[in-house]
């Protein structure tokens, strides 16, 4: 049996294709390429984008320890409903994933459970803690993808530059979460005019930009590559662009909130504007997507961040950090980024795909006869309010709740499989 998407306009940034084409599915690689193509079943992609499956190198799936929030399986599911063929586990659960007992566990659910493909990364040191590192080698035997110790930084320069070293020497990446957290303990927003109106304890630019400066000389003493997550700030992006002039192995991601809402939406009191790092200011929004139209940010991330209502529906100083991301995030690309025309509809696939990939050197984010089927359908034109009911996440955490975005997927392919599609698809 083979399947054609057939009538769409197929974008690949990997091999420079943005082009009316069809594609012929035969088991879980593309067989073919190329025009008039057809199918023993085809799926019709008239007005539609045909993109490589959407590339995420920054999620958390709450799996093992938080399972009511999200798990594996409810976390891919929320994938495949945005697009994501590929994505990339933070080992923040409850144990975290600092041994390969637990990382073998994860990889086991994630065959088991998963519809899309999972590629987990391990912690840097034990129990998160800064202090002592993991057996990278072995986490890298076993499937690790990455360290990091996403969700704190490593206060100790010391500890950060071994683990660098031996990141680097285990031909690991190091996911730096970048945040001095002893400038600013009880910060819950960013630190400006709006957290001084509302009373707010703010978390100040400099505490992510102290750390952005301070790991990339690290990075760099040490040889190392790193890449830099979820960067928020005006002197972040402007930081990282001179490491990468002065030729430092740096790469960087943002997330889709961090440039479409401001600290303004904070004032809403809605606890689902609150996430580390926080939401900063229209100069800041400005700049990175500068950065992203220039290449100074190599890829967009979701930081898709499960919490249970319950737990938001507290006041805000007492609720968790951190949004869902997966549902919403091509749409937010597409409005924010592509129809205003700060970057090109390529580009962006590019930075949702294949710049995603090669970050990490995963073999996804590009179409190529005998790579994998792993394809998404959108629809760049369809008008849609987000509704959280609507969302296959376990979570409903977002704060673009009633938003009206453009862009929508239709149907999203892994290893040959329809995990999702829509039930107006021909
Ligand atoms: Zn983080």
């Amino acid at each position: 049996m083979t399947i054609g998407i057939i009538n769409g306009h197929l974008i690949d940034p990997a091999s420079g294709i943005s082009a009316r084409r069809d594609i012929l599915i035969k088991g879980g690689t593309i067989a073919r390429i190329g025009e008039s193509l057809r199918g023993s079943e085809n799926i019709d992609a008239a007005g539609c984008i045909v993109a490589p499956g959407l590339v995420d190198l920054h999620v958390h799936f709450r799996e093992p320890g938080n399972e009511s929030k999200e798990t594996i399986a409810t976390g891919s599911c929320a994938a495949a409903h945005g697009g994501f063929t590929s994505v990339v586990t933070m080992p923040n659960t409850n144990p975290p994933i600092d041994d390969a007992g637990t990382l073998e566990l994860v990889i086991r659910r994630a065959q088991e459970t998963a519809c899309i493909k999972i590629w987990p990364s391990a912690c840097a040191t034990k129990e998160r803690a800064g202090k002592e590192m993991t057996e990278m080698a072995e986490l890298k035997a076993v499937g690790a993808i990455a360290v990091t110790d996403d969700g704190s930084d490593i206060s100790s320069s010391w500890v950060m530059r071994r683990v660098l070293e031996y990141a680097d020497m285990c031909g690991l990446t190091f996911l730096a979460h970048c945040e001095d957290s002893s400038l600013v303990s009880d910060g819950v927003m960013n630190e400006g005019f709006n957290s001084t109106c509302l009373g707010m304890p703010g978390m100040p630019r400099a505490m992510e930009e102290i750390m952005v400066e301070r790991n990339i000389r690290l990075a760099a003493m040490a040889g190392a590559r790193i890449h830099i997550q979820h960067v928020t700030t005006a002197d972040s992006v402007d930081i990282i662009r001179r490491a990468k002039a002065r030729g430092i192995r740096v790469t960087c991601e943002t997330a889709p909130h961090y440039f479409t809402l401001t600290d303004d939406a904070v004032r809403s009191f809605d606890t689902n504007t609150k996430m580390n790092p926080p939401l900063r200011e229209q100069s800041d929004i400005d700049a990175i997507k500068e950065g992203l139209a220039d290449g100074t940010i190599d890829c967009i991330a979701t930081d898709h961040a499960p919490h249970a209502f319950t737990e938001k529906d507290v006041e805000f100083q007492l609720a968790p950090f951190g949004i869902v991301g997966l549902e919403t995030a091509l749409a937010l690309v597409i409005s924010e980024l592509v129809r205003p025309g700060v970057i090109t509809i390529e580009r962006a696939v590019e930075l949702l795909t294949s710049a995603p990939a090669n970050i990490l050197a995963l073999p996804a984010g590009s179409l190529r006869e005998g790579g994998p089927a792993d394809i998404v359908v959108f629809d760049p034109a369809a008008e849609w309010v987000v509704d959280p009911e609507e969302f296959a996440s376990k979570s409903r955490n977002t704060p673009f709740a009633g938003r009206k975005v453009f862009g929508a997927v239709r149907a999203t392919i892994c290893a040959g499989k329809m995990v999702y599609k829509t039930k107006n698809l021909g």
